[in-house]
């Protein structure tokens, strides 16, 4: 059966990125009937953001991606957080000690330092730069790795990388760059001084242990890749199947990171982004399902379709573009929908009233006259801010005389009479613009006859009495 995993670091926050991956893998393990798992790749101490590991299980669960184990849901093969599996780590790195393929290194950082400067002004430059100085040193059968050590342990990286098959990419041999005649390796550090493991360690040895079939995670980790299978092979494990799937990048071309805060799914959360437009959305950014030749392009998938459709050959390469036109579409569309969930809306209306200090009835009639008009539930606060209290407008005086012409009617005469006899000096779509104008400070919106019907008489007069001011 398929087994997949998320393995977020707890450096950063899920963002349309991370989600992305944690979707795919998510999918491919529901419409396999295999399992998802959840593995904290916790390691790098330093980098630790305190409430990162909360975050992103919230913001996993509130999207409906669940995992069937993970740090805190459990599993038969944990413990999930690398942070937890020191003894393990120790027990593979003796393993691969004893067998000649590691080695402990005790070279000083002002050693490694001048051997990657001297790396890095070859022609052409590299980033391989160690001479294996200590390669020969006898392995200390049993002596364990402890915190502070003065080693670190290397791998003996094998001569030639071993080629392999990427499922989106197909195959591929990636070597590092080492010049011809030179006696440098890539004997990457597999445990850190701190007798912490290296993500390419922790990480092999954790796919392996928690049989993991398929890996799928972002192109970033493809130049990895030889490096894993060099790992495996030196255990003698079967390697998992590899995916990597294009990097999002914004509009601008640049790489996402975590870093960028506008793709963040908990801001994007709070902005009124809802998850089913982030799933379908992030769904449709390097994957499209298969059509027959007369079916008609739909874009419209809940999560539970997906997990029905979801398949590997359907996954494409190249970078995909961000696109927030987009992402406003498809939540506008489920907007709506859940705007007729009596549930939902009786959430939306609470957070409206506190953000507002106004009444839970008043908080249920704003959104009924604004909902179909909003793409995400902060424009209500951009975008109609006319309704949380008087607005200063400025309208040309034109538009004050128009104002006035149809104050010396209304509210005697009802909005449309009204109207009429002013349209018969000005244009009627002048009329609109200026009354619409001096009651919102808008140039469009809402439906006038809605607004009017909304504010009542009085307040509309007193509104547009104070425009003219
Ligand atoms: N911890 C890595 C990350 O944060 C996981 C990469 C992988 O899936 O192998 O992206």
């Amino acid at each position: 059966p398929v087994r997949t995993r998320f393995a977020p670091s707890p450096t950063g926050y899920l963002h349309l990125g991370s989600l992305r991956t944690a979707l795919y893998n998510y999918l491919l393990a529901r419409s396999t009937g295999g399992s998802f798992l959840l593995r904290l790749e916790d390691t790098d101490q330093k980098r630790l953001v305190p409430d990162a590991e909360e975050r992103i299980y919230r913001d996993l669960h509130w999207l409906g991606l669940d995992h069937d184990e993970g740090p805190v849901v459990g599993g038969e093969f944990g413990p999930y957080r690398q942070s937890e599996r020191g003894a393990i780590y120790e027990k593979y790195i003796q393993i691969l000690l004893e067998k000649g393929l590691a080695y402990r290194c005790y070279c000083s950082k002002e050693r490694l330092d001048g051997l990657r400067e001297s790396a890095r002004l070859l022609k052409p430059p590299t980033t391989v730069s160690y001479d294996r100085h200590c390669s020969s040193n006898e392995p200390e059968i049993g002596s364990q790795h402890t915190h502070n050590s003065d080693f670190t342990v290397r791998f003996k990286s094998p001569a030639k990388y071993p080629k392999f098959t990427d499922l989106l990419h197909g195959r591929l041999d990636l070597q590092p760059q080492i010049n011809a005649g030179d006696v440098r390796y890539d004997d990457f550090v597999l445990m850190k001084s701190d007798g912490l493991p290296t993500y390419h360690f922790a990480n092999v040895v954790d796919d392996h242990l928690m049989g993991i079939t398929h890996v799928i995670r972002g192109e970033e980790w493809l130049p990895s890749t030889p490096k894993h299978l060099a790992l495996y092979d030196a255990f003698g494990w079967e390697a998992p199947h590899f995916v990597h799937i294009p990097l999002l990048t914004s509009s601008k071309d640049k790489k996402l990171s975590k870093r960028s805060g506008d793709i963040d799914v908990a801001k994007l959360r709070a902005q009124g982004y809802v998850r089913e437009s982030l799933i379908n959305f992030s769904a449709l950014y390097g994957w499209s399902p298969k059509r027959t030749p007369n079916e008609q392009t739909k874009e419209v998938y809940s999560l539970s379709q997906l997990e029905q459709l979801f398949s590997l050959d359907g996954l494409t390469k190249g970078n995909a573009k961000v696109d927030f036109g987009k992402l406003n579409h498809f939540n506008k569309h489920y907007l709506e929908l859940k705007l007729k969930d009596p549930q939902f809306v009786e959430e939306t209306v609470k957070q409206i009233a506190e953000r507002t200090s106004t009444s839970l009835e008043e908080a249920h009639r704003i959104l009924k006259l604004t909902g179909s008009y909003l793409t995400k539930l902060e424009d209500l606060f951009q975008e109609h801010d006319y309704l949380f209290g008087s607005i200063s407008t400025s309208l040309s005086q034109e538009q004050i005389e128009i104002v006035q012409a149809f104050l010396k009617k209304y509210p005697e005469e009802n909005l449309e009479n009204a109207m009429e006899i002013v349209s018969s000096s000005y244009s009627r779509q002048k009329v609109f613009k200026a009354i619409r104008m001096g009651l919102s400070g808008k140039t469009h919106g809402i439906k006038l006859p809605s607004l009017f019907e909304y504010f009542g008489p009085k307040e509309v007069a007193d509104r547009l009495r104070l425009a003219c001011k």
